[in-house]
C-alpha cells in the first residue's frame, strides 16, 4: 500500500533522513520506534506530504506521491494526526472534528455521517461534542485528533506519538482504540517512542535511529529479540535481569531519547605546549586586567607591588605577582575576591569546614558553565560517556562537591542518580535498581560501601565499573580492597578545592601513574612552602594556582596549602594535559576527619579557652579496619596546678566544645602536666595512622 524507497530528508544543512526503504502492507499496523529526535516525525510528514524530501520516493496505492501537498495526500486517502494533538482549543469538538474533511470538500450529509461514525467510536466525544477542546482531558484531545484524521476516511492512517504525555491508563485506552481500528480495516503507521507498546499493538516494525532505519521486521519477533530488549526495551526483559541493565528505568530507554552526546568531547584543541603556553599568557594578562578593574582588593595588592596590567608580558612575569591566600578569603567574607558587580554573581559555594575558617566563593554563570565543562573533561577522561549511570555519593548544597559532579553528569549527558553521601541501604538498592556503571564519592565512603557490597554478597549483582573519588587522602592498599570488594572497578582519583570552582579540576589519567590537570583553565606553580621559592620538576611542595578566565573571584597566586609535584615528560596515556601527583599532605596540618576540614590552630583555640587545661596535646587520627571508619583520640594535659579529680569534668567540657565549635566528637584523655614529649622545633602533634603506606 505505502512504498518508500532512498527517502533523505534535509532541514537547512542538516540531513534528517537518510536513505529510507518501508513498506506498509493493506491492513497491517505498522510502528515506528525510537528516541526523540531519531527522525520518525520527519518520516511521518514526509509522507503527508508537509516535509519535502531531499531524495527518494513515495508510492501509495502504486501512485508516486512523492512531492504531493498534504491536502492531495488526504484526497488520496492518507490521513495523519499529528504528534501533541495540534487542536484548536477555542473551537468545539464538534467543529475540531469538521475540520478534518475540508479537504474532501463533501456535502454537508456526509460529513453528518461521518461524524456520527466518529461519534459511536469515541462515545466520550459524542457527550462532549459542543465543550471547547482546550477543556477537554489529554486523552479525550487525542481522541478528537484521532477522530479527526479519520473523518477524512483514511485507507491510511498515520499516528504520530499518540501516547505522548498520557497517563498509563489513558494510553491502555488509546491503544484499545488504535486496535479497534485495526480490526475494522484501517491500515495504520504507529510512530511512538514507547517502543514497548507499540510493538505489542503492530504486526510489523522498524527501529529507526539517528535517521536510520537499524532493525526491522515482525514486531513479535523484534519483541523476543534480547539484543533490541536490552538495548531499547528495559522493562519488557523482567525475565532476564541482565538484559535489563542499560533498560531498567522503564518502558522506553532514557538514553535514546537524548539527543546523541556520543561523539562530542571536552578535551581542549591544542596540539603542543606553545600553543597550551600562548593561552595560557592570554588568560594571565586578561584575569590581571579584569581584577585590576574589578576588584578593590586585588587593585591595592596589584600597586603595593608596583605592578600594571600592562606588565605581563610573558608566563615567567607571573613570579612579579603577589601571593593570595585563605586568610584574603576569610577577610573578605561574605564575597572575598570580588571582581564583578554583584548582578553578575549567580550562586556561591562553601569550602567544607567550621565557621571561622569556611571560604566562601562566588561564581558567574560563565564560571558555572567553566566548571561544568572541565567536569565533563574529567569523566571524559575516565571513559565515562553518555551511556552511563553516574551515582553521586557526596554531599551536595553549598558544598562544591554534589553540584560539580552533577554539573560534569548533566554535561556530559550520563544519568545521575543523586544519592548524597551515607544511607548505605539506598546506596546498595540504588546501585541494584538502577544498575549505577560510576560511583562518585569520598575514599573512606567508597571503602565503606565496598565492605558493605562485600558483606551483603551483592558484588556480582551489581554494575559498578569506575569509581571516582576524592576530596581525601588514599593508600595503595586501600585503593586495591575498594576495587576487588567492588568486583574489580576502577578507581580515578579526582581532585579539587571550592576556591578552584570546586571538584574536577583534573582527573587520574587512564594508565592511573598521575592526575591530569586542566592547564588551559589554571596554572599551577609548585612552591617551597616556607620560602616561596619555585620547586625543581619533580619535587614536592606547595601547590600556587592563577586561574585564567574565572569571572567572579578569580585566584592569584592562590596558596592552596595542598602538597604535591609536577610530574616532569609527556604521559604514556598521549593526553597532552600537564602531571601533577596525587595529593599527598597539607602545608598547614590540616585534617580532613569524616569530612570536616580541622587545622591544629582550631584545637588550640578550645583547649586555651578551658581553664585548668595545659597546652599541650595529640591528636591520634585511626581507622578500624573492619568498619572503615575514623575516630579521633585526643591526649590533653591538664594544667600544672590543677586538681587531678577535676578531669573528669575536664575531659566532658573538652568534648562538648569540640563537638560545638568543629562538629566532631573525639574521644578525650587527659594526662598528667608533663608527660607529653617537648621538641625545641615544632612538636608533632596529629599523628594519622589511617593510612598505613605510601602515597603514590
Ligand atoms: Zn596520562
Amino acid at each position: 500500500m505505502l512504498k518508500i524507497q532512498n527517502l533523505q530528508v534535509h532541514y537547512g544543512a542538516a540531513q534528517a533522513l537518510f536513505g529510507i526503504d518501508l513498506n506498509v502492507s493493506q491492513g497491517e499496523t505498522v510502528a515506528l520506534v525510537g528516541a526523540n529526535g531519531a527522525g520518525k516525525s520527519t518520516l511521518l510528514k514526509a509522507v503527508m506530504g508537509l516535509v519535502r524530501p531531499s531524495r527518494g520516493s513515495i508510492f501509495f496505492e502504486g501512485t508516486d506521491v512523492t512531492g504531493f501537498s498534504a491536502v492531495r495526500m488526504v484526497r488520496q486517502g492518507l490521513a495523519l494526526s499529528p504528534e501533541g494533538r495540534q487542536l484548536f482549543g477555542e473551537l468545539t469538538v464538534f467543529e475540531n472534528l469538521q475540520l478534518g474533511a475540508l479537504a474532501l470538500k463533501l456535502n454537508k450529509s456526509k460529513v453528518k455521517q461521518g461524524m456520527e461514525e466518529i461519534f459511536s467510536r469515541f462515545p466520550r466525544l459524542a457527550e462532549r461534542k459542543d465543550q471547547q477542546a482546550a477543556t477537554l482531558s489529554g486523552g479525550e484531545q487525542q481522541m478528537v485528533a484521532m477522530g479527526r484524521a479519520l473523518m477524512a476516511r483514511p485507507r491510511l492512517l498515520l499516528l504520530d506519538e499518540p501516547s505522548l504525555g498520557l497517563a498509563p491508563l489513558i494510553t491502555d485506552e488509546i491503544f484499545a482504540i488504535i486496535r479497534q481500528l485495526s480490526r475494522s480495516g484501517v491500515t495504520i503507521l504507529l510512530v511512538e517512542q514507547n517502543a514497548a507498546r507499540a510493538l505489542s499493538a503492530s504486526t510489523s516494525a522498524y527501529l529507526l535511529v539517528n535517521g536510520r532505519i537499524l532493525q526491522s521486521g515482525n514486531s513479535e519477533k523484534l519483541l523476543a529479540d534480547p539484543k533490541l530488549r536490552q538495548a531499547f526495551l528495559g522493562a519488557g526483559s523482567d525475565n532476564r535481569p541482565e538484559a535489563s541493565r542499560l533498560g531498567a528505568a522503564g518502558l522506553t530507554n532514557i538514553r535514546l531519547e537524548k539527543p546523541d552526546m556520543t561523539n562530542q568531547s571536552f578535551m581542549p584543541s591544542f596540539k603542543s605546549e606553545d600553543e597550551l603556553h600562548t593561552h595560557q599568557l592570554k588568560g594571565l594578562q586578561w584575569t590581571i586586567n579584569h581584577v585590576y578593574q574589578g576588584s578593590s582588593f586585588y587593585r591595592t595588592q596589584l600597586e603595593k607591588a608596583g605592578i600594571q596590567p600592562s606588565d605581563i608580558q610573558s608566563l615567567d612575569d607571573l613570579r612579579k605577582l603577589p601571593f593570595t591566600s585563605a586568610d584574603d578569603l576569610r577577610d573578605g567574607y561574605p564575597f572575598p575576591l570580588r571582581s564583578v558587580p554583584y548582578e553578575q554573581i549567580t550562586r556561591i559555594h562553601a569550602s567544607s569546614g567550621t565557621t571561622g575558617k569556611r571560604k566562601i566563593l562566588a561564581y558567574t554563570q560563565k564560571d558555572v558553565d567553566d566548571w561544568a565543562d572541565f567536569f565533563a573533561r574529567s569523566y571524559e577522561m575516565a571513559g565515562i560517556t553518555p551511556l552511563d549511570r553516574i551515582q553521586i555519593a557526596v554531599g551536595y548544597g553549598v558544598w562544591t562537591a554534589g553540584m560539580g559532579f552533577q554539573l560534569g553528569c548533566e554535561r556530559i549527558g550520563a544519568l545521575a542518580v543523586p544519592t548524597g553521601p551515607g544511607n548505605i541501604d539506598l546506596q546498595c538498592q540504588f546501585m541494584l535498581d538502577f544498575q549505577s556503571t560510576v560511583f562518585c564519592s569520598t575514599a573512606s565512603m567508597a571503602l565503606l560501601m565496598a565492605e558493605e557490597i562485600h558483606k551483603r554478597g551483592i558484588a556480582d549483582k551489581i554494575n559498578i565499573k569506575k569509581i571516582i573519588y576524592g576530596s581525601e587522602r588514599s593508600s595503595v592498599s586501600m585503593r586495591q580492597k575498594i576495587s576487588e570488594l567492588f568486583g574489580g572497578a576502577e578507581l580515578f582519583d579526582i581532585p579539587g578545592l571550592t576556591e578552584l570552582y570546586g571538584p574536577g579540576t583534573g582527573i587520574e589519567c587512564p594508565n592511573h601513574d598521575c592526575i591530569h590537570y586542566w592547564a588551559d583553565y589554571y596554572i599551577l606553580e609548585i612552591l617551597d612552602p616556607d620560602t616561596l621559592k619555585p620547586m625543581e620538576p619533580g619535587e614536592w611542595g606547595e601547590m600556587v594556582v592563577t586561574t585564567l578566565c574565572k569571572e567572579a573571584a578569580p585566584l592569584i597566586r592562590y596558596r592552596t596549602r595542598d602538597i604535591t609535584r609536577i610530574i616532569p615528560g609527556p604521559c604514556t596515556c598521549g593526553s597532552i594535559m600537564p602531571r601533577h601527583s596525587r595529593i599527598r599532605g597539607r602545608s598547614d596540618d590540616m585534617m580532613k576527619f569524616r569530612g570536616v576540614n580541622i587545622y591544629p590552630s582550631g584545637i588550640d583555640s578550645i583547649l586555651s579557652e578551658i581553664p585548668g587545661l595545659g597546652s599541650e596535646y595529640q591528636v591520634h587520627l585511626s581507622r578500624d579496619a573492619a568498619s572503615g571508619r575514623d575516630s579521633m583520640k585526643l591526649v590533653v594535659e591538664q594544667g600544672e596546678h590543677c586538681d587531678r579529680k577535676r578531669s573528669f569534668e575536664l575531659a566532658t567540657e573538652t568534648v562538648h566544645q569540640m563537638k560545638k565549635k568543629l562538629l566532631v566528637t573525639p574521644d578525650v584523655e587527659l594526662v598528667q602536666y608533663g608527660s607529653l614529649p617537648r621538641s625545641e622545633r615544632k612538636s608533632q602533634r596529629v599523628f594519622d595512622t589511617r593510612l598505613q603506606d605510601d602515597i603514590v
